[in-house]
């Protein structure tokens, strides 16, 4: 047994006394005493069910999959200190007795259950990156169905800007977007027009870039599900009058954009839709930007890896701007759409998204202790790596990674750096 000098500060697992890191009471310190590997969870040879990699393809995408897990896990940690909201900052705290990892049969991919989830579709790279996969898939699953039911029809991306400079504050410019699509599909001409281009729905996805010279960029990217793909783009220039006069209204005419260049539309042909959405967010990075512009991860990603002053100031304008801001919406037709294709329910906000168990997650693989999720929780990267562990070896890789964890705690305890 190790004594703990008189002077030392607790061991990061220790709440109150006799606690080893594994979470087992006792009288003596039993932080070294390590209970014998369990036969159930003794590690296998055997790779996780569905996370077998067969094939060098498969074993491609896990690689991949880990890689985007481990940049947003070490990204969310170092944003932290520039989280406007406490609970942005919080996100990954444990919020219930035990932490779990949970296996989840079909994707064959870990997840932990009993922390808090922000929910930050905008701010935080870990609940976007869940929230988005979500949402692209029903947005997929509808558009495949709608493809299907209408073999004539054409899904549109239509992506509406608005002129901007620099010195426009963001919140001012994004609220008057949001209004002028707002005006833009309201009132009996927009109905009218509807009728005309048999447009049977739409999603709206808000976005915003940043670059030093113009400052601000918010835009809006539209599906539109139309049956008449001829009649929609005849009857474009409509949609691009009415957009220039709704801005003129919402925000001014400084901000009125040229005719065709504030309202484009192509039609959405491969999948490419669900990045240009902004719901791709398979690098941790995010898509970048044009024109010298900067999206939101990147801007997140300089925070977080160089913490420059003026990368900090447009982090914090942004997280404020999109507090509480919407960053997708689906017509009434278009939620009936999801509802036909069998896709989640679109009504669902971004938290009630995360909060909803995964319909493949079918049993709790690993119990962690509040004493074990301290020592997890102190060491960076690890949280990321236990996952990986449940994910290849199964609860016997978890407490092999658990045991390495807690001798490397004890060693920092008992030689501080
Ligand atoms: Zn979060």
């Amino acid at each position: 047994m190790i004594r703990r000098p008189s002077t030392a500060p607790p061991p990061p697992w220790e709440e109150t006394n006799n606690v080893s890191p594994t979470g087992r009471r006792g009288t003596e310190p039993k932080w070294l005493v390590l209970s014998p590997t369990p036969a159930s969870s003794a590690p296998s040879l055997e790779l996780a069910s569905g996370c077998s990699p067969t094939s060098k393809k498969k074993r491609g995408a896990h690689e991949l999959r880990h890689r985007g897990r481990r940049r947003r896990y070490r990204m969310r940690r170092a944003l932290k200190p520039y989280a406007v909201r406490a609970r942005v900052a919080g996100c990954g705290r444990r919020i219930a007795s035990q932490v779990e990892i949970m296996k989840h049969a079909a994707s064959g991919s870990a997840s932990y259950r009993g922390l808090l989830m922000c929910g930050s579709v905008w701010t935080c790279p870990v609940c976007a990156a869940r929230i988005c996969a979500k949402r692209a898939r029903q947005i997929t699953d509808v558009v495949r169905h709608y493809r299907a039911k209408e073999p004539e029809g054409a899904v549109y991306l239509l992506t509406l800007t608005v002129r901007h400079g620099l010195g426009d504050e963001l919140r001012a410019v994004f609220e008057g977007v949001a209004k002028a699509w707002q005006k833009t599909c309201a009132g009996a001409p927009w109905l009218r027009w509807r009728v005309k281009c048999s447009v049977d729905g739409y999603i709206r996805a808000a976005e915003v870039t940043h670059g030093f010279e113009n400052g601000w960029h918010p835009h809006l990217h539209i599906l539109v599900f139309t049956r008449d793909p001829l009649a929609f783009e005849e009857e474009l220039g409509w949609l691009a009058e009415r957009w220039q006069k709704c801005v003129r209204r919402s925000l001014g005419e400084r901000h009125v954009p040229e005719l065709f260049l504030g309202c484009d539309a192509r039609e959405a042909r491969d999948g490419n839709y669900i990045a240009k959405l902004g719901l791709e967010l398979g690098s941790g990075d995010g898509k970048a930007a044009k024109n010298g512009n900067r999206s939101p991860w990147q801007i997140a990603h300089d925070v977080a890896t160089q913490g420059e002053s003026r990368d900090v100031a447009v982090w914090s304008a942004y997280q404020r701007a999109t507090k509480g801001r919407k960053q997708l919406t689906w017509s009434k037709d278009a939620r009936q759409m999801a509802r036909l294709a069998g896709a989640v329910d679109a009504d669902r906000t971004d938290e009630e998204l995360l909060d909803e168990p995964d319909e493949d997650a079918d049993r709790v693989l690993y119990t962690l202790t509040p004493a074990e999720w301290r020592i997890v929780q102190a060491e960076p990267g690890l949280p990321c790596r236990l996952l990986e562990a449940a994910e290849r070896r199964g609860p016997g890789g978890v407490e092999q990674e658990l045991r390495a964890a807690v001798l490397r705690a004890a060693r920092r305890w008992v030689h501080p750096p």
